[in-house]
């Protein structure tokens, strides 16, 4: 089938686009990011993702860059919930839809899927949602067991890897996991040693 691959980032994108080949489709890749924050973070990933794409010989279109779409997509909606993420998933979903109808593909998928840090049941309950709102057939996908072949495909690529999903809440939530894992690590360590002094 004629594939849109909504892609949200190059390290995802390796192994969708490789089972979407090997189960024999022919995709193109539609960037539909607008809850990427700041603006440079935005232009970072598109950059990679299409150094990627033209690498593979693979057609890339880049949808319009619009972060109030994405502000008003989400709402009130500003904490961490599974909520957040499918209005942020359902506007990226509509927008691949829209441009997939409008441009003679069948069907749409994505590379959201690949993260574990996504909400895998949302992804695809939006993804078939946006696809029969507009008469595609949905090619929803659990790639996470792949996630590690994500990682070394994109570090044999030479790609940049961001450290966080995307919005701007995403960013500082990040940061703050960051911190306590380092805060953990040091008080684990810190409790490694007092034991060796009691046990000497
Ligand atoms: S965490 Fe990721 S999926 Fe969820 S709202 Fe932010 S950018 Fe969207």
């Amino acid at each position: 089938m004629k594939v849109a691959l909504h892609a949200c980032c190059g390290p995802c994108s390796t192994v969708a686009l490789r089972e979407l080949s090997q189960q024999g489709h022919d995709t193109a890749i539609f960037f539909s990011n607008s809850n990427i924050h700041p603006e440079s973070e935005y232009l970072r990933r598109l950059d990679t993702i299409e150094a990627y794409a033209s690498a593979l010989g693979i057609e890339l279109v880049a949808d319009e860059y619009v972060p109030n779409r994405w502000i008003d997509a989400i709402g009130e909606c500003k904490e961490r919930t599974p909520e957040r993420c499918r209005r942020c998933y359902r506007l990226r979903f509509e927008r691949t839809a829209d441009f997939a109808a409008n441009n003679g593909f069948e069907a749409i998928a994505t590379s959201l899927s690949v993260s574990p840090y996504q909400f895998t049941q949302v992804i695809n309950e939006e993804l078939e949602a946006a696809a029969e709102r507009h008469g595609l057939v949905a090619l929803p996908a659990d790639y996470r067991e792949m996630y590690q072949d994500s990682v070394d495909l994109s570090r044999e690529a030479n790609m940049y890897r961001q450290n966080y999903c995307g919005c701007m809440y995403s960013m500082v939530e990040a940061a703050e996991e960051r911190t306590e894992r380092r805060k953990a690590r040091k008080a684990a360590k810190r409790a490694a040693k007092s034991a060796e002094g009691g046990e000497g």
